[in-house]
């Protein structure tokens, strides 16, 4: 009977081994997707951060080499995203407000977004 019972007592703790693995490897797999969570969550602030930072220093005299050449990607990403939001406008013949950025009528005096008054580019009336 002893026997018997050693042998129940060791499955026992087997079996008690492998939950205990398996609520660890549910817990890690929960506090990894946390991690995931939290890292998105900071990569917006990092993001909202530099935003700040580049409004500050993107008409300054820049020294830090690595700054600068971010400072430069960034301009040259706006340059492109503004020119293919031009052809956009133009394509439905609106064009973009140069303060604010909104799609407006091409008759537009005003921007319905910001209201910055609008000025037409010379040859650029608009033909009807
Ligand atoms: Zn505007």
């Amino acid at each position: 009977m002893e026997f018997f019972d050693n042998a129940v007592n060791k499955a026992k703790e087997a079996i008690d081994i492998a939950c205990k693995k398996t609520n660890e490897v549910v817990s890690t797999q929960k506090q990894k997707f946390d991690v995931a969570a939290i890292e998105n969550k900071r990569a917006k602030d990092y993001e909202a951060l530099g935003k700040i930072y580049f409004d500050m220093i993107k008409d300054t005299e820049i020294e830090d080499v690595a700054v600068k050449a971010l400072v430069e990607e960034i301009k040259d990403k706006n340059d492109k995203i503004n020119k293919l939001r031009e052809d956009i406008n133009a394509a439905k013949n609106k064009r973009s407000c140069p303060n604010c950025g909104a799609a407006i009528d091409n008759l537009s005096v005003y921007c319905n977004i910001c209201g910055a008054k609008l000025e037409f580019a010379s040859g650029d009336e608009a033909d009807e």
